[in-house]
């Protein structure tokens, strides 16, 4: 072992929005920090998700000691599952955090041969030469931590994701104390959250939704229904709470709004309070101001409860004329155009839509503006500087605030994207080699197809099992569809005329009939449910899952 040098390998996140992962390697030892997701934009039509490409891991894979993670947004778990089929390697993470990974591996058949251990915050672990501090941060899903790594060089800092939140709803502070005592003892390198490096001043405090909502409650004179994402636990506290309030009940409505709220309830991050939950299926028979209903989908996933709520085509809540709709949540980039849809259907419905930006607001962001980004600079004052999770307008700022700074000891800052690695030694710190990276397409099904068992890449993907391109013409006048739809394949078992593909017709047919009249007006909605109507029919007739690509011509 005669390599004395610490590598640090981006495989995720870096120069790029999502699907954060990170390795750190010194000598034969490499450790990874976070293996996320990105969810496709409309360009990558007919994946379900995308995840780093870890073949850097895979080369390695005796090396690797451990999977560390920081927090459980998807942008940071979601590609465990893929990571550990090619890898099976301990993973470390907070309770919360491990709970909703278990879920995910649960989905794909996984959980029997996965070691999970639970960490607290200020705990420590050891692995290969590496030791690690968990260390308490604040960010917008509870149970976040960054990490201090003591390396044979020195330490390095990974704040995860975070905002200085000095009021969190669960009174878990972030433990700034910690971050200033490796600042006094030495920090080598410090690995810092970039996503709102352009914002100026502090992001507001996870309680500062707490006025907006309370005005929802008090005005709205009939039904309530909120959205935000499931794991937002801070944010569904404050909703129960003032539920409670005005004698509000409260369903929750969606899969994993169901999900999670279940596990943070068990885990008594969530308290609820006695007999507040109706069941969905009650939604419609409560007096519509007696009501709230918390719903997932706030990216306007064209399957998920929202989006079949704004459609007319949910079974347990059909909105009315003077409904409340609130959208606590942001846009994450690429989600626009299916939001700015789902939104334009819940207004059809007569339903006042309360979104954006206002005073005081109704979703604030879970990551730090520049002054909180100053401030752990200030505490931590590394060597080194490498700005991480953001793309590279927001890496490149973030590094030219560090040198602005001129903290002491401060030697240089590396903008890094993906695939570019830095090296340190007993001399100092630079640019190494480039390893290989990209993007893994996954056909994962959804969350509602349960225990599909995953993970094809795409290119074997097409080469193996090919692809469908179901063809439906909709008439522009009726907005009905003209005749039985076509479909074309290549590659695919039996090939066009086929029995199998002659009954695929009738699937794609079944699914115009059944859907509202609006969602056959909407493109993007049926494109989606014949993909995923289609997707389970092959599957289960012939095993295999073909690239399958809606077309719908107007004419
Ligand atoms: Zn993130
Ligand atoms: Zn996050």
């Amino acid at each position: 072992m005669s390599d004395r040098k610490l590598r640090i390998v981006p495989i995720g996140g870096l120069g790029e929005f999502g699907m954060n992962s990170m390795a750190l390697r010194y000598g034969d030892d490499i450790i990874v920090i976070d293996a996320g997701m990105m969810f496709p934009d409309s360009e990558l039509l007919g994946v379900d998700i995308v995840t780093p490409d870890f073949s850097y891991l895979e080369q390695h894979a005796g090396m690797v000691r451990g999977l560390v993670l920081t927090h459980g947004h998807e942008d940071h778990i979601g590609g465990v599952p893929f990571l550990l089929s090619q890898l099976n390697i301990p993973v470390y993470g907070t309770e919360f955090t491990l709970a909703l990974v278990e879920r995910r591996l649960d989905e794909h058949e996984m959980l029997e041969q996965t070691k999970l251990h639970v960490v607290k915050a200020g705990s420590r672990i050891k692995l290969g030469c590496f030791e690690i501090e968990f260390i308490r941060v604040t960010h917008s899903i509870v149970s976040s931590v960054a990490l201090a790594i003591t390396t044979p060089l020195g330490v390095v800092i990974h704040t995860g994701d975070f905002k200085v939140d000095p009021t969190p709803t669960d009174n878990e502070v972030f433990d700034l104390h910690t971050f200033a005592e490796y600042g006094k003892r030495g920090v080598l390198l410090l690995l810092s959250d970039s996503t709102n490096v352009d914002r100026p001043g502090y992001t507001e405090s996870e309680r500062a939704v707490r006025p907006r909502l309370e005005e929802l409650f008090t005005r709205s004179e009939r039904r309530l229904i909120i959205s935000c994402f499931s794991s937002s636990i801070h944010r569904l506290q404050q909703i129960l709470d003032l539920a409670a309030e005005s004698q509000r009940k409260v369903a929750f409505l969606g899969r994993s709004m169901l999900n999670v709220t279940e596990i943070a309830h068990n885990l008594g991050l969530l308290s609820i309070p006695d007999s507040i939950l109706v069941r969905p299926q009650d939604i419609m028979q409560m007096a519509p101001d007696k009501i709230a209903v918390v719903v997932s989908g706030t990216q306007g996933e064209p399957m998920s409860a929202l989006s079949r709520v704004a459609v007319d085509n949910h079974k347990h809540l059909s909105l009315q004329k003077g409904d409340t709709v609130a959208l606590s949540s942001r846009i994450i980039p690429g989600n626009e155009k299916g939001i700015y849809r789902m939104m334009n259907h819940i207004a059809r419905r007569g339903a006042n839509l309360v979104y954006g930006s206002m005073s005081p607001p109704i979703h604030v962001s879970g990551h730090g503006s520049e002054e909180e980004l100053k401030l752990v600079m200030n505490l931590v004052r590394p060597r080194y500087f490498v700005p991480i999770h953001g793309e590279y307008r927001q890496l490149s700022r973030h590094a030219k605030l560090a040198q602005h700074l001129r903290f002491a000891g401060l030697q240089d800052t590396f903008v890094l994207e993906t695939g570019e690695t830095l090296e340190i030694d007993s001399a100092g710190a630079r640019r190494g080699e480039k390893v290989a990276v990209g993007r893994v397409c996954i056909d994962s099904g959804s969350l509602d197809d349960v225990v599909e068992d995953i993970i094809i890449r795409d290119r074997r993907h097409l080469s193996e099992d090919g692809f469908v391109l179901p063809i439906i013409a909709i008439n522009k006048h009726s907005g009905k569809s003209e005749g039985l739809p076509e479909i074309v394949s290549r590659g695919f078992v039996g090939g066009d005329g086929s029995a199998i593909l002659v009954e695929a017709r009738s699937v794609v047919a079944r699914t115009l009939e059944t859907s509202t009249s609006e969602e056959r007006g909407d493109w993007g909605v049926m494109q989606e449910k014949i993909r995923q109507d289609l997707k389970r029919f092959l599957n289960k007739q012939t095993q295999r899952r073909p690239l399958i690509i809606p077309v719908i011509l107007e004419v």
